[in-house]
């Protein structure tokens, strides 16, 4: 599992609550002198200044205090995590806790509803603190192996029932041209593996690709990003729903590019899927000339990673 999202660090006087998460319990200090329990983690008791703070275990159980949803990442790591429902639980104990909503659809979402602990194993070392409604089915756990993938993509109709167009039909051809883009494709990972492979075939090495310890430092995007040429030519391992063949002709050329833009990076570890559109049919001398418009994206994002207006010849 390629992993590339920045993690808590505990401290001293926080490792037990993130020990206590990895046993899968909820840990908080409490007071041992006025009996007032505190989150975060501190040295001291917030309402009486005292240093005698025990830990306890408690339910993690408690109620929804306030949620937002997150459309825009709140880092590019978070990109393949759109949207996000950031949210504060008011623990049974009284502390308030900062959390991400898991297994629960905006309709289920209400203030004040009972909320409970999911202990979400990331790869490594750290357990995260996610919450879900008390009624959800959403499993207790969440483990390092089976991180949630993204939805599955529309099936390809299978070929046999794929309407087939002449490209000689040049009605036919033209009414394939839409403003409206077609489902989704599958989706694959675009790992550290992956973008060193490239930054060898291609000799682009450059840190902000390869180096993800630079990266994180000195990097705009805090990690890691893809080679916008690698993204473009992943294209082919993405396979888009088409509902119809193109026929009747003796030879397909790939005549290249009209467009080919970057407009948003690609963080390392991110899922990637595409969709097109048919932009322009049009004939030309040597047989019928067709621009697809295939726009890359990182699921869950709105704007497009790759937007690439390739020109196919039918002869
Ligand atoms: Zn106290």
């Amino acid at each position: 599992m390629n992993w590339n999202k920045p993690l808590p660090q505990p401290t001293p006087i926080s490792a037990p609550f993130w020990d206590g998460l990895k046993a899968h319990q909820v840990k908080l200090q409490r007071c041992e002198d006025c009996g007032q329990w505190v989150f975060f983690p501190r040295a001291h008791c917030p309402a009486c200044a005292s240093t005698q703070l025990a830990w306890r275990t408690v339910s993690g159980e408690g109620t929804l205090y306030t949620c937002t949803v997150a459309r825009i990442p709140t880092l590019p790591e978070f990109t393949d995590e759109m949207p996000q429902r950031l949210a504060v639980v008011e623990l049974d104990e009284g502390v308030h806790l900062n959390t991400t909503l898991v297994g629960l659809d905006d309709a289920q979402v209400r203030i004040g509803m009972r909320v409970r602990p999911v202990f979400d194993e990331r790869p490594g070392t750290i357990t995260l603190l996610r919450y879900t409604g008390t009624d959800s089915d959403h499993p207790a756990v969440i483990t390092a192996h089976a991180q949630p993938e993204p939805a599955a993509p529309a099936a390809q109709a299978p070929a046999a029932r794929r309407r087939q167009i002449s490209c000689k039909d040049l009605d036919a051809m033209r009414a394939l041209v839409s403003e409206t883009y077609s489902g989704w494709s599958d989706s694959i990972q675009v790992t550290q593996a992956l973008i060193d492979q490239f930054a060898e075939l291609s000799g682009d090495d450059y840190w902000l690709h390869t180096d993800p310890v630079r990266a994180r430092e000195e990097s705009p995007f805090g990690t890691t990003i893809a080679h916008g040429a690698l993204v473009q030519v992943l294209m082919s391992r993405l396979k888009v729903p088409m509902d119809y063949e193109i026929t009747g002709f003796n030879n397909m050329v790939n005549y290249g590019s009209d467009r080919l833009r970057f407009p948003t990076p690609v963080p390392s570890g991110c899922h990637i899927h595409a969709r097109y559109r048919v932009k322009a049919v049009e004939r030309v001398k040597s047989g019928v000339q067709v621009t697809m418009e295939f726009n890359i994206h990182v699921v869950g994002q709105d704007r497009p990673s790759v937007i690439n207006d390739l020109v196919v010849l039918y002869m």
